[in-house]
C-alpha cells in the first residue's frame, strides 16, 4: 500500500489558503458530460467516473463554467491520462451517497471515485482499489453550540446525515439515542443544518472542512470517532480496470503528481 494522508488540524489561515491556492490554480481541463456507460477502461477511449457534484473540496459543480471541480476529480483526470494517455478522457457522471452503487452496477458509470469509504460490506458488491485518501467522520454545528462532541448527542439533539453514506450507521452506533434526519446529498443536509433543522450534521471530517470553509458560523467539533479509507471502486469482477487504476495510482504517487493534486486542495490541513 501507498502512502495516504490524514489531516488532523482545521486552522482558519491555513483553510483560507488553500481556498486562495485552489483558486490559483484555475484548470482550464474541461470536465465532459456524460455521453455513454459502455466503456469498461479496456479497448476503451474513456473512462466515466461517477463523482460527487454537490461536495466542496472532492466534487463541486461550478455553477458559472459548468465544470465539475475537486480532488476527486483532479485524481480521476491523472488515472485518466496514465491509463488513456489524456486527462480528457476522464468523464464525470453525478453521484450520490445513494446512487453511487447502483449507477455502477447498471452500467452507468466505469468507476466510483466519490468521497466513498472502503467497506467490508461494499466489497461484497464492489471491488475496491487501494486506499487513496484517510477520512474520519466528525460533527459540524454552529459556533457556540452546546454539541461539541459525540458524547452531548442526545435524544433531544437531531443529528443530520446523507442516505447511503457509512455516516448514517456510525452515528446511530455511536450515539444511539439521538434522531437521525436522512438527506439524499451534502447540500440538502446542509442547507438543513443553517435552517436549524438539528443541532449537528455528521459525515466525513473532509468534507465537513468544505461546508465550515463556505459559512465561518460553524464549526467542526470533537475530533473524528471513525476510519473513512477511500477507495476507488469498479463493477465487482473487473479486474482488468481495477489492476489499470491501481497501477496509476502507483504511478502518480512516485512521480508526485498525487502530492501535487494533494496539496492544491489540503495544503495546511
Ligand atoms: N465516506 C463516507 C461514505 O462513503 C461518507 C461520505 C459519503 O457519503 O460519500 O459513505
Amino acid at each position: 500500500m501507498f502512502k495516504t494522508k490524514k489531516f488532523f488540524k482545521f486552522a482558519v489561515l491555513a483553510l483560507m489558503s488553500v481556498f486562495f491556492l485552489a483558486a490559483c490554480g484555475t484548470d482550464d481541463e474541461g470536465s465532459k458530460g456524460a455521453t455513454s456507460g459502455d466503456s469498461t477502461g479496456g479497448d476503451s477511449d474513456k473512462i466515466v467516473f461517477g463523482v460527487k457534484f454537490d461536495t466542496k473540496l472532492f466534487g463541486l459543480k461550478n455553477p458559472t463554467s459548468g465544470e465539475v471541480e475537486g480532488f476527486d476529480i483532479d485524481i480521476a483526470k491523472l488515472l485518466a491520462k496514465e491509463i488513456l494517455g489524456d486527462e480528457n478522457k476522464a468523464e464525470f457522471v453525478e453521484v450520490t451517497s445513494k446512487t453511487r452503487i447502483p449507477l455502477l452496477n447498471k452500467g452507468d458509470i466505469d468507476a466510483i471515485i466519490a468521497t466513498m469509504t472502503i467497506t467490508e460490506d461494499r466489497k461484497k458488491e464492489v471491488d475496491f482499489t487501494e486506499v487513496y485518501f484517510e477520512a474520519g467522520q466528525s460533527l459540524l454545528v454552529k459556533k457556540g453550540s452546546p454539541v461539541q462532541s459525540i458524547d452531548d448527542l442526545t435524544k433531544d439533539t437531531t443529528v443530520l446525515a446523507v442516505k447511503g453514506s457509512t455516516s448514517t450507521d456510525n452515528i446511530r452506533a455511536a450515539a444511539p439515542n439521538a434522531p437521525v434526519l436522512e438527506f439524499e446529498n451534502y447540500a440538502e443536509a446542509f442547507t438543513a443544518l443553517k435552517a436549524g433543522k438539528g443541532e449537528a450534521l455528521t459525515t466525513d471530517n473532509s468534507i465537513l472542512m468544505g461546508m465550515a470553509s463556505e459559512d465561518d458560523s460553524f464549526e467542526l467539533v470533537g475530533g473524528t470517532f471513525t476510519d473513512e479509507p477511500y477507495g476507488i471502486a469498479v463493477k465487482k469482477g473487473n479486474t482488468e480496470l481495477l489492476d489499470k487504476l491501481n497501477k496509476a495510482l502507483k504511478t502518480i504517487h512516485s512521480n508526485g503528481e498525487f502530492d501535487k493534486v494533494y496539496d492544491k486542495w489540503f495544503e495546511g490541513f
